[in-house]
């Protein structure tokens, strides 16, 4: 006999940090956009990548730096401020 293994129809992704699987619910995605990377909370388009959303270690720019490199820091602080912004087209830098 064999049974097979279903999988719940859960989409899992893993943590770029701490590259541990979880549901997609509870990772964060980011997706780099022509201004870089930013959190993306409405519609997916193309790449993304996952942090954990409840884990501030995984937020930081050390472990996020193996997959981010030169970006780290910037997308470390993202997280850590983690407001979710409207993709505003607007060139104007603060
Ligand atoms: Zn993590």
């Amino acid at each position: 006999m064999s049974t097979a293994a279903h999988t719940p129809h859960v989409p899992e992704r893993s943590c770029v940090a701490c590259r541990r699987k979880r549901p997609q619910g509870e990772l964060l995605r980011l997706v780099r956009g022509e201004q870089g990377w930013q959190l993306q909370t409405g519609h997916r388009t193309g790449r993304g990548r996952y942090v954990c959303a409840d884990t501030p270690a995984c937020w930081s720019e050390k472990r996020l730096r193996r997959s981010f490199g030169p970006q780290a820091g910037t997308v470390s602080a993202l997280l850590n401020v983690q407001t979710p912004q409207p993709a505003i087209q607007d060139p104007a830098m603060r």
